[in-house]
């Protein structure tokens, strides 16, 4: 959760402060750590709303560029209540998901909020799996990576191998994130091995939404360069190991050679 109550005001964390959760009331305290986004949790570790899910700096991006009047929304019905991810000012529900979810809650969820939610999952987790060829062309170019595809305009077919077979039923549109400047609009076949869907801008997206595109667009570049710089560390300490373990074995080598020559 990245927002709480205190004083009265929906507030991101700062470090050592507590707040109320908007849904249940509980008291939460904030957790402000170097790894994790900085977020809200309540105390034993529980957490009121069954449908949460761990919370990513994917959520917090998407969350953040529809602000905080929309974002972890709470909607009572029936007796129940929950925490609507984004609640839009023309009021649509856009439930993100990050890690796999069983059956039953998608369409718990969908009943829940009605005609007027839309999901939109994060595929950077299948994304190797999610391949996206020309559906209508004269060439089927096959490519899994996803923002190589050379014309983004019209119907795309792909193949998911390990598709994750609980979304076969979904009854809500389905958007999912491959982590481009664009969203996977799935149109059929949600959760098997083969459909059809379109790739729309996340740009007409988030502007559809009412959501601060350039908002979006900074974070975006900046997890990049993040990811970027990550990966090139990871790199330079695979070299130096690489030459450390060289280096070791040449040192072997000539302590063997040295003793041989005792000999
Ligand atoms: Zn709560």
């Amino acid at each position: 959760m990245f927002w709480a109550i205190v004083n009265n005001e929906k507030v991101r964390p700062q470090p050592n402060t507590f707040g109320t959760c908007p849904t249940c009331g509980g008291k939460v305290h904030s957790k402000c750590g170097e790894i994790n986004d900085w977020h809200w949790a309540h105390y034993k570790g529980q957490n009121c709303d069954p449908w949460y899910e761990p919370e990513s700096d994917w959520h917090l991006d998407w969350k953040m560029t529809f602000g905080k009047e929309c974002a972890e929304q709470v909607i009572r019905k029936n007796n129940e209540i929950h925490r609507a991810d984004v609640l839009t000012k023309e009021n649509v529900v856009i439930e993100l998901q990050n890690s796999p979810i069983r059956k039953g809650i998608i369409s718990e969820r969908e009943e829940f909020y009605g005609q007027r939610m839309l999901w939109l999952i994060n595929g950077g987790h299948f994304k190797n799996n999610f391949q996206i060829f020309e559906l209508d062309g004269p060439h089927h170019r096959w490519s899994s990576e996803h923002n190589q595809i050379k014309n983004k305009i019209g119907r795309k077919a792909f193949q998911w191998n390990h598709a994750r077979r609980s979304w076969a039923e979904v009854n809500r549109h389905v958007f999912i994130d491959f982590g481009t400047d664009t969203l996977f609009w799935v149109r059929s076949g949600m959760g098997t091995k083969t459909g059809i869907g379109l790739f729309i801008s996340k740009k007409d997206f988030i502007l559809k939404y009412d959501g601060d595109y350039e908002y979006y667009q900074e974070q975006f570049e900046l997890r990049q360069k993040k990811e970027e710089q990550r990966l090139l560390e990871n790199k330079k300490k695979e070299d130096a190991e690489k030459s450390k373990r060289i280096q070791q074995g040449h040192m072997r080598l000539v302590r063997r050679y040295r003793k041989r020559k005792r000999w």
